[in-house]
């Protein structure tokens, strides 16, 4: 049973396109750090202390550029978790919603842990195709860290199929589209309160999951760019927004880097 959930942002950008207007100024990297039972879990791990070290050399130059990466070691899951009351060493298992540098960077800041990933991801990552190579650093899991790869068949989650289970009350839960095996991560909340549904990067905006949807122009073109499988992601979009409009009192759903979704929920 979850018995405590944080919100922590683990990266701070400032994409380029954001300081004129047409996107969003400041993305966050939304990670969770979840107490259930023995386990503690962390929901994505934004950038590590190696890629702030490290800088360029090691996360590349163009992905950087574009989307704005501030990396501070003070935003780092390891620097953070003391503060939040939690050993780093504690940490036993990490859930990726997928394996882009922005969300993978900080594993080897916790070697100890289990990493739970869609076996597509993984797959995607280790042998990417051409216009996959800019999102991937293998250098972030050069480590070896203790892969747990999930797959389908799994449970139904209000509606989203293939939910397979990371520990109790944490759920992968497939979302493909953005990168070839990215997907949600669905945690039960404590006491009566539902479920959070860490979106990753299935959507942008908040106002993605709205129906009728609003987004700005550029950021939808940015999101269709981005996407390994762009027909599998609107699909799955329009699967979110149905979820949301349906189940959002028992639901509440939000993506990686939304800084309004970020603030709303961390209280
Ligand atoms: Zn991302």
């Amino acid at each position: 049973m979850t018995t405590r959930i944080q919100h922590l942002s683990c990266a701070s950008m400032h994409p380029l396109a954001g300081r004129v207007g047409l996107v969003p100024r400041d993305w966050v990297a939304h990670c969770l750090l979840v107490e259930t039972g023995d386990r503690v879990v962390l929901v994505d791990t934004g950038f590590g202390t190696a890629d702030v070290r490290e800088g360029r050399s090691r996360i590349g130059h163009v992905a950087p550029a574009l989307i704005g990466f501030d990396l501070r070691r003070e935003d780092t899951a390891l620097a953070q978790l003391p503060g939040r009351g939690v050993d780093p060493a504690a940490v036993t298992d990490v859930v990726l919603t997928h394996l882009d540098l922005d969300h993978a960077g900080g594993l080897g800041d916790f070697p100890q842990a289990r990493v739970h990933v869609h076996r597509r991801e993984l797959e995607a990552a280790r042998h990417p195709r051409l216009d996959e190579r800019m999102r991937y650093v293998p250098a972030q899991w050069a480590h070896g860290p203790r892969w747990v790869e999930h797959d389908e068949p799994g449970e139904d989650f209000f509606g989203l199929g293939g939910a397979s289970v990371v520990a109790d009350d944490v759920l992968l839960v497939p979302l493909h589209g953005h990168s070839r095996g990215h997907s949600a991560v669905a945690v039960r909340r404590p006491g009566d309160e539902g479920w959070l549904l860490h979106a990753g990067d299935a959507y942008f905006f908040h106002g993605d999951k709205a129906t009728p949807r609003t987004c700005p122009p550029a950021l939808r073109a940015f999101q269709r760019v981005l996407a390994a499988d762009d027909r599998r992601r609107v699909d799955n979009l329009a699967r979110l927004q149905t979820l949301h409009a349906e189940h959002g009192d028992e639901v509440r759903v939000f993506s990686a880097h939304d800084q309004q979704e970020y603030d709303a929920l961390r209280g």
